[in-house]
């Protein structure tokens, strides 16, 4: 029943380092996407080991006075924008290897080469901190930029890389354990994949081998996750942060705290939880007809575009260029990593879109939320304020998936009442679920001596307090979200932003075009806003306000109460 949620790929973008400011002259019209397909792009052909000499010695030129000036920016310019390219190898990199994640050479490819980007990251931070001390550079480096660069410098630092290599193969030991990992029973060993497809198991059999399964793979994830646990502790005090969540707030660049978090969870559990627990017996009244069906995924992603575009109509041209250029993959097989994320190329302006075509109901909104990303991506190229803030990239997915909604007729036509009542539902179970997983590492990583037993219960206990029980969601499965283990503390961003998406879906209904101005308010941001100001901003409040939470709550039971879909037009509010 839990939904994996995706991955967005973001993570630091080196702009200061060439001293850009923010891209107000970024024009969409003009911008750069590659005229070729993913099939047809190889690597850029930057040179890791190479670059990573040359950054070296750079660093060391200007630490003793040998490189200043012009001359120096120029050579930082270079050796940035190299690093763009490398950027860009390590993304297509990774593509491969989650395409198939047994394939030990993409994934040694891949971890070879992000270790060098964070190494090389750091050199040119470090290089691009001394110039700001250049009389020559004044013009170059505003108190913003300085600014900007001492907080990227704060985050990462040589000292750490070794840790950063260590967290890697714990974390590429978890992406394996789904298809390595043997239950041994009745004489023989099992895959999970063995146990769900053997059409021979009797009832009884399959509760008791896949059970046990379970059991196997929270043991091993669990064990993976402690000393995860603490090789991340270890990074947080060596970069001098009071505790690891702190510092990952930070990389993810949040105008929050963990304690805003604990307290928008406390909010979200009195007002939301009880329209979530409603919600639900509507959505097992929908489930039937919706999950019997199946989605052919041709005729279905052009019925998306229609709607998507019916949303706002500039996502047209990124749609048509993802599909042209073969810029995503839906395939299905048992190699590929679990999940979706989209990530960027630089190098050629091109995003990419992974996630898998199952053909059941849930597919359909993954790929529109995705999509938002992708659109996101391809309209902003990377921009920095686009991309840097989680909690806004969210909302351009969040966000389009909820508005979507309105436009499913497009896409279900006679199931669109059911559609609506199932995203809803996955909707308020996203902005949950982002509260627990935040609480539960909160809780995971304060803890002196955290054992696989504590983290079983708290997480059992906190998904009772949160309603997530009665999905059968239990104390094991936390194990199961790739997140915790791939990017934590990244889940809170799904319930801040969803907060602001509900927004969208209920001014939406009252008023269709002041919801496509809001969106395409956050989508091509660039004025620089954090998340909060931003929703402000575009009319869609402060996520944190438990005042606005309650309205939503209220809101939300009355359109269900009303039978939902009838004034969708706009034209009733009742
Ligand atoms: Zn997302």
């Amino acid at each position: 029943m839990k939904r994996f949620l995706c991955l967005l790929l973001i993570g630091l973008i080196l702009c200061s380092g060439s001293g850009c400011k923010r891209s107000e002259a970024y024009d969409p019209e003009k911008a750069y996407h590659t005229a070729r397909s993913f099939s047809e792009l190889g690597d850029t052909g930057a040179d890791a080991g190479l670059e990573l000499a040359r950054a070296k010695e750079m660093l060391f030129r200007i630490e003793h006075g040998e490189l200043t000036g012009r001359h120096a920016q120029e050579t930082l310019d270079a050796r940035t924008e190299a690093y763009q390219k490398l950027r860009t190898d390590a993304a297509i990199a990774y593509v491969r290897y989650c395409r198939d994640v047994t394939n030990e050479a993409n994934k040694r490819a891949y971890d070879t080469l992000s270790l060098q980007i964070s190494e090389l990251s750091c050199i040119l931070v470090d290089a691009a901190l001394l110039l700001t001390k250049d009389p020559a550079l004044k013009d170059r480096y505003d108190p913003e930029t300085i600014e900007a660069l001492k907080a990227e410098d704060a985050l990462s630092d040589l000292s750490v890389l070794p840790l950063i290599e260590r967290e890697r193969a714990l974390v590429g030991a978890y992406e394996a354990l789904s298809d390595r990992l043997f239950l041994e029973r009745g004489g023989r060993t099992w895959t999970g994949d063995e146990i769900l497809s053997d059409p021979t198991l009797s009832p009884e059999a399959f509760t008791d081998l896949y059970e046990a399964y379970l059991d196997l793979f929270n043991r091993e994830a669990g064990a993976i996750c402690l000393d995860l646990i603490r090789v991340r502790r270890e990074i947080g005090e060596t970069l001098g942060y009071g505790s690891y969540a702190e510092y990952r707030y930070a990389c993810l660049d949040r105008d929050y705290s963990p304690d805003d978090a604990a307290l928008l969870s406390e909010h979200v559990r009195e007002t939301l939880v009880p329209v979530f627990i409603k919600l639900q017996r509507d959505f097992y009244g929908a489930a039937g007809a919706l999950y019997g069906a199946v989605f052919e995924q041709e005729p279905t992603m052009k019925r998306m575009e229609d709607a998507v575009t019916a949303v706002l109509p500039m996502l047209s041209e990124p749609w048509e260029y993802m599909i042209s250029h073969g810029m995503y993959d839906l395939g299905n097989d048992f190699k590929r990593m679990p999940g979706s994320f989209t990530t960027y190329f630089a190098t050629y302006g091109a995003p990419f879109l992974f996630s898998a075509w199952t053909g059941d109901f849930e597919t359909i909104p993954t790929v529109i939320h995705e999509f938002g990303h992708y659109a996101s991506f391809y309209l902003n190229g990377g921009d920095t304020d686009a991309a840097g803030s989680l909690d806004l990239a969210e909302i351009d997915a969040q966000g389009l998936e909820l508005l979507t909604v309105l436009r499913y007729d497009t896409i279900y036509g006679e199931l669109s009442e059911a559609a609506e009542t199932a995203e809803l539902f996955y909707a308020l179970y996203a902005l949950i679920d982002g509260c627990v997983e935040d609480a539960f590492q909160q809780f995971a990583y304060a803890q002196p001596e955290p054992t696989l037993e504590a983290l079983n219960a708290e997480y059992g206990r906190l998904c009772a307090q949160f309603g997530l029980d009665t999905l059968g969601t239990e104390a094991r499965s936390w194990t199961r979200i790739p997140h915790t283990f791939q990017s934590p503390f990244y889940y809170i961003s799904y319930a801040a932003s969803m907060t602001a998406a509900l927004e969208l879906y209920l001014m939406g209904k009252r008023d269709p075009e002041a919801a496509r101005d809001a969106y395409r308010t956050v989508l091509l941001r660039r004025n620089g806003l954090p998340f909060r100001k931003m929703t402000e901003y575009a009319g869609l409040g402060d996520p944190f306000d438990p005042d606005r939470l309650a309205k939503t709550a209220h809101e939300l039971l009355r359109i269900r109460q009303d039978g939902g879909t009838d004034d969708l037009n706009g034209t009733k509010d009742r």
